[in-house]
């Protein structure tokens, strides 16, 4: 026999009511035998609970009843049988009027105590159930209301009242076995004191009804039907990606159900354990969903932990002094005062150095918590043998819950791990020996950043979520849209791997989108976007505060760079193809990098040199892996190069310029190229990299043009002044050709000194076979010293440069 239980948005509406006899009725056909638990229609507990106060302050009470009424007659009209109606409606009418009786009184009195709040409220219970048993009797005849009051007895502790076990199943069991042949309706929550006064089992307390009605009777599952999927891996409202469990031991349940999963009211748990009864939470809504089953034996989890579950509100107190150091007894004192004033301690955790305890409370209760410290350590104070306690507020508490953390090592760390690289700062921990908990106390502000990071790091078979923030949509930042959203799916099945772009702008319009901007659309958003700034983009992306956070700078422009620092501080990683900030001041370069070591966030910038070629990847591995840099020569301007190779026979040097210029292999200013300003800015980066205090001005550069193609005033005079430098380009070229060589761009970086110029090379030189617009670079270092390590190939295109950003995008969090 199962004892199957209603929850409130259950027996909420004729809807809903109907799709409960549809699961009875499939129960009875199957020849399942179950008796049936109703929480009273959703809402109207607490609507019972408002009139009542209401009523003690003198308001008005019968618009609320009337709409109570309204809910149950409506029902009454839908479900029954025009023809059975009137028994039911004179009943329900009895306890309204009932209900209004005492609400009248509480008027009259203008006093409201627990008991009468707990009678008052116990009609909800009353009504739904005795509703739910009437609509039945049309399907099982059988079907018997009963009023559990008198059958389970408690304490006087109403609103939340123990329940006197033995007596309680004593009662139950008689009555039972006088009507072993009905299908019983038992109303959930309430229950009475020994001089029969209604109380009430707590918020929630329908669930433990049908524990303890199930625990007396010997059912074999309890059934909890609610409007969600059963306990999830944390709540979905924060965590898209919590998903349901198709099972859990007891303790796991107590422990994520004590810390906000609401799936099922904690007490219940205790008779279904004592009896090892099953509880299986099921969905009225979603009949499909197999149910979350609770019991003692559970199969072997993959995951490390089971779920991650979070208390909202939460004030923590710290201790400090000398005075508690080696006092025995000293927290048995303050917990049993703080116990004596009902007050909740949630979390506890004492330094081994005694020297200070801190605990967590909510923060209702601060007020009346640091009153009591004051009085009763009045001496202590005063003797300075104790610090004046210390008040944190607006923090949560997010613990993680599983059976398989006993015993495992890393758990934690991989915990600390997660909110540590989010830049979530821990206030206190806590683990109890048992092991099936570790909670940890954030800021309330980032909870649902934390939930979501935590999570991503447990549940590692999921797909792990990069929130990208892209700024830039010229050629590169276009090109690397196209190719995320291409490689989208492969990168989720793959690599397990979600890339949403919360947010684009570029010097026009910016758009941000938490769930992730559509990327066949990105185009049509950011039109429809709000005007760009710069800092409103920053600002939104720090309110967000989301996990895994990336902002990717696909632009030229030097702005973006000087919120890099900002941006790290907040926990986000960078990745970047402008060269700027790296290539302004060493104090800058340095800052930023030692800003993102300290936030444990990445910084990467592969595409600042040679494009998408490994580079700086490369050369950080040497660094890291204890080499050193000896000699660093290369070829890191593909225009230049292009020119170069393209510069024999007959055409002249500006008729090279001019189609390279057509073909778009320059900047619209062909002496951005020429004058080698941005191939400094590489050798600068690499230089640094290379372990080198390197500042603009220290690398020296060698000319390519005359003093009179780099001063002339326009593009047209530019080229005017090429075609007149004809023969001292000629020059050159046949210098190169006499002495069978060729002329190449090269920088260098030898001796901590770093320069770039115009170079004749023979064949024996690894650059001679340059070819097209081509980038070289070879490292001669301690371990490669004789035959040095060269990387070759496409240095530019959208392309290529895109694809190199993407990579580091994708490389962000790897370690
Ligand atoms: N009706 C009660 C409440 O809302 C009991 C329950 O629904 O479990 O708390
Ligand atoms: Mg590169």
């Amino acid at each position: 026999m199962k004892i199957v239980k209603f929850g409130g948005s259950s027996v909420g509406s004729s809807q809903s009511i109907q799709n409960v006899i549809d699961i009875l009725k499939q129960k009875h056909a199957s020849g399942e035998k179950f008796h049936v638990v109703s929480s009273a229609m959703g809402g109207v507990t607490n609507i019972l609970t408002d009139l009542a106060q209401a009523a003690s302050e003198g308001y008005d009470f019968k618009t609320g009843l009337t709409e109570i009424e309204q809910k149950h007659f409506t029902v009454i009209k839908e479900m029954i049988a025009v023809k059975n109606q009137n028994p039911t409606f004179t009943q329900i009418k009895i306890f309204i009027n009932e209900i209004e009786d005492l609400l009248q009184g509480v008027y009259s009195l203008q006093e409201l105590s627990l008991q009468s709040k707990d009678l008052i409220i116990s009609y909800g219970e009353k009504c739904s159930t005795f509703l739910l048993s009437q609509i039945a009797k049309q399907y099982f005849p059988n079907s018997l209301y009963i009023d559990t009051s008198a059958l389970i007895k408690t304490d006087n502790n109403f609103g939340n009242a123990r329940v006197n076990t033995p007596l309680t199943e004593h009662l139950l069991k008689e009555y039972y076995q006088q009507h072993t042949e009905n299908i019983l309706f038992f109303t959930g929550f309430i229950a009475s004191n020994e001089n029969n006064r209604i109380t009430t089992l707590g918020r929630g307390g329908s669930d433990y009804t049908a524990a303890i009605i199930a625990a007396a009777l010997d059912a074999k599952e309890i059934e909890l039907w609610s409007d969600v999927d059963g306990m999830l891996t944390a709540d979905p409202r924060v965590v898209k990606k919590g998903f349901s469990l198709s099972e859990l031991s007891y303790t796991e349940a107590m422990e994520l159900s004590y810390f906000g999963a609401k799936v099922i009211y904690p007490p219940a748990m205790i008779p279904a354990f004592r009896k090892k009864i099953p509880i299986v939470l099921k969905n009225t809504f979603n009949p499909t969903f197999e149910g979350t089953r609770i019991e003692e034996h559970t199969h072997k989890n993959m995951y490390p932990i089971r779920g991650i579950s979070s208390i909202n509100e939460i004030s923590l107190i710290n201790i400090t002094g000398s005075g508690m150091i080696g006092q025995i007894g000293f927290s048995g004192k303050l917990f049993s005062l703080l116990a004596q004033e009902h007050i909740n301690v949630i979390l506890i955790t004492q330094s081994s150095s005694e020297h200070s305890i801190t605990f967590a409370i909510e923060p209702k209760d601060v007020q009346k918590a640091k009153q009591l410290f004051r009085s009763e350590f009045e001496l202590e104070l005063e003797t300075n043998k104790l610090n004046p306690p210390i008040i944190e507020e607006n923090l949560c508490v997010l613990a993680i819950v599983g059976e398989n953390m006993k015993q495992t090592p890393g758990i934690s760390g991989k915990l600390f791990h997660a909110l540590g690289r989010n830049g979530i700062n821990i206030h206190a921990i806590a683990q109890g020996s048992s092991e099936y908990n570790i909670s940890v106390i954030i800021k309330r502000k980032n909870i649902s950043k934390a939930l979501n990071a935590v999570h991503d790091a447990f549940f590692t078979q999921l797909t792990k979520t990069l929130h990208v923030f892209s700024v830039g949509t010229g050629n590169i930042g276009t090109t690397l849209l196209r190719q995320i959203q291409a490689q989208s799916d492969f990168l989720r099945d793959n690599n397990g791997i979600e890339v949403k772009i919360s947010g684009i702008a570029n010097s026009r319009k910016m758009i941000i989108d938490e769930e992730g901007i559509d990327l066949t659309q990105w185009e049509k958003a950011i039109n429809a976007g709000e005007v760009s700034n710069m800092d409103t983009f920053i600002q939104k992306i720090k309110l967000l505060n989301l996990s895994n956070c990336i902002f990717v700078d696909n632009t030229a422009s030097p702005v973006t760079g000087t919120y890099y620092k900002e941006l790290f501080e907040s926990n986000v990683s960078v990745v970047t193809c402008n060269k700027i900030a790296n290539s302004s001041s060493y104090k800058e370069y340095k800052d930023l990098r030692d800003t993102a070591r300290k936030r444990g966030v990445d910084f990467f910038y592969e595409t600042n040199v040679g494009a998408g070629l490994p580079i700086i990847r490369t050369l950080k591995d040497l660094m890291t892996s204890g080499d050193r840099i000896l000699k660093i020569e290369a070829i890191l301007s593909g225009t230049i190069s292009y020119i170069f190779n393209n510069f024999t026979g007959k055409v002249s040097f500006y008729e090279v310029v001019k189609k390279a210029h057509e073909l778009g292999y320059t900047e619209p200013d062909p002496r951005e190229d020429l004058s080698g300003k941005d191939f400094m800015r590489k050798m600068m980066i690499l230089a640094r990299d290379a372990g080198y205090v390197v500042e603009g001005k220290d690398v020296s550069l060698g000319a390519i043009l005359p003093e009179s193609c780099i001063n002339a005033p326009s593009i047209d005079d530019f080229y005017k002044e090429l075609k007149k430098s004809d023969s001292y380009f000629n020059q050159l070229k046949e210098k190169a050709e006499n002495e069978n060589k060729v002329l190449r761009y090269i920088g260098k970086l030898e001796n901590s000194k770093a320069s770039i110029s115009l170079e004749w090379v023979d064949s024996n030189h690894p650059f001679y076979n340059l070819t097209g617009s081509d980038n070289i670079i070879s490292f001669t270092t301690e371990r490669y010293k004789f035959n040095p390590l060269v990387i070759k190939g496409p240095g530019a295109g959208a392309e290529v440069t895109a694809a190199g950003v993407f990579a580091d995008l994708i490389n962000v969090g790897a370690n």
